[in-house]
């Protein structure tokens, strides 16, 4: 394993700290540990709730991420819920229920977005037609190890 317990919570030694935080700045979270895929979702449900066009999603461990201030949850199906700022209504996450063990954290909530760039595509027969992103990624149906 590599990371370590201080004053219990989990540093992760190679040095990774990913931050970010919601629009107002009352709910932030911290991960210890590098992504493990970032992927652009273009279901509908996921641009509903982060009103968007496109919702890129990091995933961690949940043990990797610590989180600061009241989290919100909505529950947006019997599978999913969203985490969300109370005050400013950010959105900052998503969860699957059949997997609790993951998190997917609100790329756009990142402090440094760019250190993380995408590369899978989840939904692809979803997206909305004009939208031109990042077409030579693969859907994360057809990559090897689909893990969301
Ligand atoms: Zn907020
Ligand atoms: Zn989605």
């Amino acid at each position: 394993m590599n990371s370590i317990a201080l004053r219990g919570r989990f540093v992760d030694m190679s040095g990774h700290e990913i931050t970010g935080g919601c629009l107002c700045g009352e709910v932030r979270f911290v991960a210890t540990a590098p992504p493990r895929r970032v992927t652009h979702c273009h279901c509908g449900m996921c641009r509903k709730a982060v009103g968007a066009v496109v919702a890129t999603f990091a995933a961690f461990e949940s043990n990797c991420v610590e989180w600061h201030g009241p989290l919100a949850r909505f529950d947006s199906s019997d599978r999913a819920w969203r985490g969300f700022c109370g005050r400013c209504g950010s959105s900052l996450c998503f969860g699957y229920k059949p997997r609790p063990k993951r998190i997917y954290l609100a790329l756009g909530a990142f402090d440094d977005p760019n250190a993380y760039p995408a590369g899978f595509h989840d939904y692809l027969d979803q997206k909305v037609t004009w939208l031109k992103v990042d077409g030579h990624l693969p859907t994360a149906a057809s990559a090897k190890g689909n893990s969301s």
